[in-house]
C-alpha cells in the first residue's frame, strides 16, 4: 500500500510517497520554479540500495509536465519506487483554503471541487494550483482515492471573537470575510508531537506554536484546540515573513493606490512577493540575512530586530489569551534551525516565566528538543514539523472511514 502526498505551490510542487500502515517515507522530492528559467526536479529515494539518492531531471514547463516527469522517475527501473501507478491507493492533497466548509480532511468529490472553486476569490493564489493538481492526479491515478487536507481546518475551532473582523456584518455573512488562518497542518502536527513529548493529553495542553518558514504564522492552542492565529483571511497578516509584509495598516494600500502608479494587483503582489525580509534587505533566505548581520549590515540588523520583535509581540498576546502556557513550540526552517531567532523572540520574557537555556538553544541535536532554563515555568520546545506525514495520516483516516 502506497500513499502519495502532493503539496502544490504557485510555482513549485513537493511530493512524498509513504509505504504501509506505518507510513514509512520511501521517496520525496520537489519541482521548483515551474515554468520559469532555472527550475529543476529533484527526487530522493529512501529505499533499498538507492537510499538517499538525489536525481535532478531538468525543468518542468507546467504542473502537468512536472507530474509526468515525477511519475516517470518513480517508475524508473533503476529506482522502482512504484512499478505501476495502481500501487498508489490514495493521494493526499494539501489544499490551502477550505473556508468554513471543511473542518476535517475530505474525500475529493465533484461537490468539494465546486466548493473549493467558489473560494477562489478569497484564496486566489493557492487554491487554483491545488485544483489543477487534483485534476491531473485524477487522470494519472484513476483508481486512487483523492483526499483534500486543508491548511485552514485546524483553525476552524476559533471562537467568533477571534475570527471576526470588526467590519460591517454583511461582509462576513455574504462574502465570508473572516480570519481563517493557514499552516494548520503544521500547527496540528507539532502540537500533537509536543503534547506527546511532554507526556500530557493534547486536550489538557496549552501551547503557542510558532511556524517560521518562508511563510510564518503562530497559533494559540488552549486545551488542544486553536483559539487564535496570526494569519487572517489570507496568509498575508501577522508575522514578518520571507517576502510578505505581515501586519500593516490597511490604509497603506489605499494610499499607494491613490498616490503611486501601482495597480491594485501590483500592490497585492508587492505585499506578497517583495515585502517582509526581502523588502527590508533584498534577501529572503534567513541564512543570508544572518550572515550579513554578522558582517555589520544595518538593514539586515534592523530586519532581524523587526522580525523577532513581531514574534515576541504575538507570544505576549497569545500568552494573555491562553492563560497557563505549557510550552512555546518553534518549528519549520527558521524555527527549527535558528538559535538566534529563538533567542531574540523570547528575550526579556523572564517576567512571564519564559527563559531559554543558551547552551540547549544552540544544540545541533536532531529531533524534538527542550530548550528552556531550569527555572523557566514555560517549556520551550523545538519540534521538527512534518506536514507531509500529517497529510498522509489524514489520508489514511479518510480511507479507513470508507472501508
Ligand atoms: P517553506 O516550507 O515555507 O518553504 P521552510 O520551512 O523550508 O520553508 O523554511 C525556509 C526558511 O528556513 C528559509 O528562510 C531558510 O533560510 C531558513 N533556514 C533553513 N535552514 C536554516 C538555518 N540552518 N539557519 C537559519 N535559517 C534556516
Amino acid at each position: 500500500m502506497k500513499i502519495l502526498v502532493v503539496n502544490a505551490g504557485s510555482s513549485s510542487l513537493k511530493f512524498s510517497v509513504f509505504e504501509g500502515l506505518e507510513l514509512t517515507l520511501i521517496s520525496n522530492g520537489i519541482v521548483d520554479k515551474i515554468g520559469k528559467p532555472g527550475g529543476r526536479i529533484t527526487v530522493k529515494v529512501y529505499k533499498g540500495t538507492k537510499f538517499g539518492k538525489h536525481i535532478e531531471i531538468g525543468n518542468a514547463v507546467d504542473h502537468h509536465h512536472a507530474f509526468i516527469k515525477i511519475v516517470k522517475q518513480l517508475k524508473d527501473q533503476y529506482i522502482r519506487v512504484i512499478q505501476d501507478v495502481s500501487e498508489i491507493i490514495a493521494i493526499g492533497h494539501r489544499v490551502v483554503h477550505g473556508g468554513e466548509y471543511y473542518r476535517d480532511p475530505q474525500r475529493i468529490t465533484k461537490e468539494l471541487i465546486k466548493q473549493v472553486k467558489k473560494m477562489k476569490s478569497i484564496a486566489p493564489l493557492h487554491n487554483p494550483k491545488n485544483l489543477t493538481c487534483i485534476e491531473i492526479c485524477k487522470r494519472m491515478f484513476p483508481k486512487a482515492l483523492q483526499v483534500a487536507v486543508f491548511d485552514t481546518s485546524f483553525h476552524q475551532t476559533m471562537p467568533p471573537r477571534a475570527f471576526r473582523y470588526a467590519i460591517p456584518d454583511r461582509f462576513y455573512k455574504k462574502d465570508g470575510i473572516r480570519v481563517y488562518g493557514m499552516h494548520g497542518t503544521s500547527h496540528k502536527y507539532v502540537a500533537e508531537a509536543a503534547a506527546a513529548y511532554l507526556g500530557k493529553p493534547l486536550s489538557e495542553t496549552n501551547l503557542i506554536t510558532v511556524h517560521l518558514g518562508n511563510g510564518c504564522s503562530m497559533a494559540a492552542i488552549q486545551n488542544g484546540i486553536c483559539i487564535d492565529t496570526s494569519m487572517g483571511m489570507s496568509p498575508m497578516p501577522g508575522l514578518i515573513m520571507g517576502t510578505r509584509s505581515g501586519d500593516i495598516d490597511p490604509s497603506i494600500i489605499f494610499y499607494l493606490y491613490r498616490n503611486s502608479r501601482l495597480k491594485i494587483d501590483e500592490i497585492e503582489s508587492m505585499l506578497n512577493n517583495e515585502s517582509g525580509l526581502q523588502g527590508l534587505t533584498g534577501m529572503n533566505d534567513l541564512r543570508d540575512i544572518l550572515s550579513s548581520m554578522e558582517k555589520g549590515d544595518e538593514d539586515a540588523t534592523l530586519a532581524m530586530e523587526m522580525y523577532t520583535y513581531r514574534i515576541k509581540k504575538y507570544i505576549g498576546a497569545f500568552m494573555a489569551v491562553i492563560g497557563r502556557t505549557d510550552a512555546i513550540v518553534f518549528t519549520a526552517g527558521v524555527g527549527e534551525n535558528s538559535w538566534f531567532v529563538r533567542s531574540r523572540a523570547v528575550e526579556g520574557l523572564e517576567h512571564l516565566g519564559v527563559s531559554l537555556d543558551d547552551d540547549k538553544n544552540k544544540s545541533h541535536e536532531k529531533g524534538i528538543l527542550m530548550l528552556q532554563a531550569d527555572e523557566s515555568k514555560v517549556k520551550i520546545l523545538r519540534v521538527p514539523t512534518n506536514e507531509e506525514l500529517e497529510i498522509a495520516r489524514s489520508t489514511i483516516e479518510v480511507l479507513n472511514k470508507m472501508q
